[in-house]
């Protein structure tokens, strides 16, 4: 494994920093390491692998396609792409009134959307403090952690950020200037942070208050995740004009999709926008073989049934003082800054766990997640929380 590491650090930018662990295979929520060590895996490629790893029937569509047709370029309709852009529709309810954008990333799927929005005439955007929506230039620009931004300046301009989940900010912000209120129905990056009950119906009203469009990026929320097909569909009345979608949809292929509906599907015009690889059959029949696998397997259901159990595991571990999140996103917050310690305890003991804060812990899993990967991380965090405070407590003292 240490020679995978060092070929890593001399072969590969350093914009991660160094690898804790290298990875060799995968099945369902488990990995191995180049060592044979086994992992229950709590993160999944970042809320990424929703069938989990080797899933049949993803492998199965993609070596079926490939074999079919693998790459065609934008020149061509294919059954894939235009398949899923009509299962896409069909999932959010706008068959007919909605168009979708395929592409190959999350940060992609919001670059379209930013160039949409460009299209109504207005320039300005309002997006929320504790967003991430992507690392490309204009993705970036909606994004709000300085340390992303600052190398980075100046980035694609107008845009103004407000405290999440603050409606009086959002009313005080949003004036007819506004191209689009953009929002992450749950914040993901920000280690899973959900905002009031109403809060995105009334960033809807005051966005139509003020002719802007409301565009959910549901890249990380999206395609069952949360346990709905998206994120926003847990609420009543909410009808955002774009949803951004990339992570879960293609099960660990790269994929990306802008959707759009009513005024908003028609912005972009011929020659306004396009990408190579968009729409590549091979990606879209991953999709779709997500999206179908999800509906025969049941796993919206799972997702709520298996996201609930995490959550009460969670929820009764000593250190752990609020459980935050919806299905199998979820968010621990601990009593002290010794999460990263908590990454390295879980490391030792098998078990794949992401921090996206000093003490905030995030668990976004393979919606395949079973009962007994769940009956090992139930035995192992105890001792892995108690070792992560101990080796804080050491680094802290010394
Ligand atoms: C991960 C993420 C993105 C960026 O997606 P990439 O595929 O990494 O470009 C954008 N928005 C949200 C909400 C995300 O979680």
């Amino acid at each position: 494994m240490s020679d995978l590491k060092d070929r890593y650090a001399d072969a590969v930018m350093n914009t991660f920093g160094p690898p804790a662990i290298a990875l060799a295979r995968g099945r369902g929520a488990r990995v191995w390491d180049t060592d044979g060590k086994e992992y229950v895996d709590l993160l999944g490629g970042i809320a990424v692998n929703a069938l989990g790893h080797a899933h049949p029937a993803l492998v199965e569509a993609v070596t079926t396609q490939l074999q079919t047709l693998g790459h065609v370029s934008n020149f061509f309709a294919t059954e894939p792409q235009v398949r899923l852009a009509e299962r896409l529709l069909e999932l959010l309810g706008w068959t007919g009134e909605g168009r979708v954008f395929l592409s190959n990333s999350g940060a992609e799927a919001n670059e379209a959307a930013l160039k949409l929005t460009r299209r109504t005439g207005r320039t300005r955007l309002v997006a929320a403090e504790g967003s991430f929506h992507g690392r490309t230039m204009g993705a970036l620009a909606l994004t709000s952690k300085a340390a992303y931004r600052e190398p980075f300046a100046p980035l694609p301009g107008d845009v103004t950020f407000v405290p999440y989940d603050d409606v009086a900010a959002l009313e005080a912000a949003v004036d007819e200037t506004v191209a689009a209120v953009v929002l992450e129905p749950i914040q993901g990056e920000a280690g899973v942070v959900v905002p009031s009950p109403d809060y995105l119906a009334a960033a809807q009203r005051i966005a139509r208050e003020h002719g802007a469009l409301l565009w959910l990026d549901e890249v990380q929320t999206g395609i069952a995740r949360t346990g709905a097909w998206f994120a926003h569909q847990l609420l009543d009345g909410v009808e955002p004009d774009v949803v951004t979608l990339a992570k879960g949809l293609g099960g660990g292929m790269p994929i990306g999709a802008t959707v759009a509906r009513g005024a908003a599907a028609t912005l972009l015009q011929p020659g306004n926008h396009g990408t190579t690889f968009g729409g590549n059959p091979v990606a879209a029949a991953a999709a779709l073989a997500v999206l179908a696998t999800v509906e025969a397997d049941g796993l919206l259901a799972a997702a709520t049934t298996q996201g609930d159990r995490l959550a009460a595991l969670l929820a009764g571990l000593d250190g752990v003082v609020a459980v935050t999140g919806a299905g199998l996103m979820r968010g621990a917050e601990l009593d002290g800054p010794y999460a990263p310690h908590a990454v390295a305890a879980g490391r030792d003991a098998g078990l794949v766990v992401n921090a996206t804060g000093p003490s905030r812990l995030r668990f976004v899993p393979p919606l395949v997640i079973t009962d007994a990967d769940l009956d090992v991380v139930a035995r192992a965090l105890p001792t892995v929380l108690d070792h992560a405070r101990a080796a804080h407590a050491q680094e802290t003292s010394s």
